[in-house]
């Protein structure tokens, strides 16, 4: 690769900034000088992309967008019996609350207007890219000047987690501080092991509390998922999150899809997908679980209502339908993950 000053070669170039002058700017050039770029705030970033969605059971963020609207083939699937989308959870629950919706409609339009616009699609990417690598930033410093949590309290954190996640109504009442009245023995039951779980956990000395949270934090900016609800809609969008995920080499991003010959379309005309990407293909059928063909980073998941597969089950259902320290979804250790229909 040359250097654009003419003078040298990058991959022998031995000055300070190494071989990297795209990103620093060579010194031979006087007008590539580095600016370190400026933090992205959250403000910042829900200007110009919307916001993020954060839960206590996935362990980072993930982007949201309006489900079957942006579903082409889900789309098309919703309307037939014995396939995932049949009965799609972003159309059920919390997802139909207007403050969702609408952030989702939101989110929709800034990347409809990142397609229609170069100026727009950069800011877009570099907002994104600059938030995500921002955060990690952050979150590394404070594991490394806190130092990293036991095993052992990550898993206390994790079961008093699972154990608030296994309540239901009655079972939350007692966590919270009620006294057990009418509820039925299996909440009453579930309630009481919260509440012991939750105090073995918060008997840790504070500093390694705070370093389980830190761990945490850090996970939360490490791993991403496009996305909760909807899917890559079209090829210039998958054009364009991929030019996220290229710009966030230190996060690792899982995308989970129906849209297979997207997929494959990107992988034509751009080569094989980034090394901090797992795609993993969706079986268009409930007790379907097609293996994946190569061993890449395009890999399977499936649904089964029947616990059988040739693959792996998915363990969040064992414990509250959090993912706990698992993050097998975005490795590519197993090529099938099987979800327990839901
Ligand atoms: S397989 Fe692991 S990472 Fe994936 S959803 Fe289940 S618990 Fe979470």
């Amino acid at each position: 690769m040359h250097c654009p000053s003419s003078t040298h070669i990058t991959a022998n170039c031995k000055s300070k900034q190494g071989n990297d002058y795209a990103l620093r700017g060579c010194y031979a050039l006087p007008s590539a000088k580095y600016v370190k770029p400026k933090p992205i705030s959250y403000i910042e970033f829900k200007r110009v992309c919307g916001s993020l969605t954060y839960t206590d059971k996935m362990p980072g963020g993930s982007f949201s967008l309006p489900a079957i609207v942006t579903c082409p083939i889900g789309a098309k699937l919703a309307g037939v019996a014995g396939t995932p989308c049949e009965n799609c959870y972003a159309l059920k629950g919390r997802y139909q609350m207007p403050n969702v919706r609408s952030a989702q409609a939101l989110r929709y339009t800034f990347v409809k207007r990142a397609i229609a616009s170069t100026a727009y699609r950069d800011r877009w990417v570099s907002t994104f890219a600059g938030y995500l690598n921002g955060q990690l930033i952050k979150a590394r410093a404070r594991v490394a000047k806190l130092g990293k949590p036991d095993k052992q309290s990550m898993d206390l954190y994790h079961a008093a987690l699972a154990a608030k996640f296994r309540c239901g109504a009655g079972g939350l009442r007692i966590l919270k501080g009620g006294a057990p009245i009418k509820e039925i023995p299996e909440q009453r039951e579930l309630g009481l092991s919260a509440i012991q779980a939750k105090e073995t956990f918060d008997a840790l000395p504070p500093i390694e509390k705070k370093r389980v949270k830190a761990a945490l934090a850090y996970d939360k900016a490490k791993y991403f998922r496009w996305h909760d609800a909807g899917d890559v809609f079209s090829y210039d969008y998958m054009v364009l999150l991929m030019d996220v995920i290229k710009a966030t080499p230190n996060l690792q991003h899982w995308l989970p899809t129906q849209e297979r010959a997207t997929v494959k379309r990107w992988i034509k005309e751009h080569g094989p997908l980034p090394f901090n990407l797992t795609v993993r293909i969706s079986s268009p059928r409930v007790d379907v679980h097609p293996m994946p063909k190569s061993n890449d980073n395009v890999l399977a998941s499936s649904v089964s209502s029947t616990g059988e597969t040739p693959g792996a089950v998915c363990p969040a259902y064992t414990r509250g339908g959090i993912c706990g320290d698992c993050r097998s979804c975005w490795h590519n250790e197993k090529p099938l993950i099987t979800y327990p229909v839901h």
